[in-house]
């Protein structure tokens, strides 16, 4: 158990920096950046993002697993009550954890005090990796843990199968919000059971109808079977929200102190 912890706390913060590095020299190479001043302004206010995000993660990831093993030493939770095999369990377990995080996620723009938090992620103009650390450290390590939390209490979920959880999510949200081209047929083929990076940019359009769509992170089948699922072509994607579109609200203090200040959605 020691050995998952550290694995599930350390590694992951060095595979985080790690794809980090990766997706900027990737996007550096294969893409049309924006302005030099711009993309300076832009990466320095999502790397405090980033920073508060690996320095939060060590509190946060000691709570969630020790949250974990006193569900898991008790039995608590569906799985414990049915006997299929331990890979299947595994399995069912990144997809209930998943699950969860779709209603959480879906919660957090149906309700406008959650959306105060999340419109955070959404207010980047100009999507990146470096997008995938813009959201609100309240919401990240509160909101979203406890959709954790509580999935693995309602299904039975152990600390492998979170660790595995976080290991196809991490790079996949890289995946999703890299500035890179990905093609149409990906959607038409992987994206029937899977988020592909198209169908994520989509939930990042600045229109309220594609925003609210789109919720899964790993399987949109979620999406699929709920009715909140669309499709429009990757060109005619403009991210970000407008009434955060440039300036002030686009810089770090803004952004954190935003959940405060009453702001009217524009589209
Ligand atoms: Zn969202
Ligand atoms: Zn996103």
């Amino acid at each position: 158990m020691e050995l998952l912890q550290k694995l599930v706390v350390i590694n992951l913060n060095y595979i985080t920096v790690g794809l980090m590095v990766l997706f900027y020299s990737l996007e550096h190479l294969m893409t049309n950046q924006i302005s030099v001043n711009k993309k300076t302004f832009h990466w320095a206010n999502n790397m405090f993002f980033l920073i508060v995000f690996v320095l939060l993660n060590f509190l946060w990831s000691f709570v969630v697993v020790h949250c974990m093993e006193w569900l898991s030493s008790r039995k608590i939770g569906l799985f414990y009550l049915i006997e299929i095999p331990y890979w299947l369990k595994l399995i069912l377990g990144v997809a209930m954890l998943d699950f969860v995080m779709y209603w959480f996620h879906r919660l957090g723009h149906l309700v406008p005090f959650l959306w105060r938090f999340h419109r955070v992620h959404h207010s980047d103009t100009n999507m990146d990796a470096s997008t995938n650390f813009r959201g609100h450290p309240i919401e990240t390590f509160l909101w979203f843990g406890a959709s954790n939390i509580l999935a693995a209490g309602i299904f039975g979920i152990d600390l492998l199968a979170f660790g595995l959880y976080f290991f196809i999510i991490t790079p996949l949200l890289f995946l999703e919000h890299a500035n890179l081209r990905f093609p149409t047929w990906l959607d038409k083929t992987v994206g029937l059971v899977f988020t592909t990076p198209n169908l994520h940019k989509i939930h990042h359009d600045q229109n309220q109808h594609y925003t609210d769509s789109n919720f899964a992170d790993i399987f949109i089948l979620w999406d699929r079977l709920f009715g909140t699922f669309t499709y429009k072509p990757i060109e005619q994607v403009k991210p970000g929200l407008e009434e955060f579109d440039s300036g002030e609200p686009q810089s770090f203090w803004y952004l954190l102190k935003s959940p405060f200040i009453n702001i009217k959605r524009k589209i």
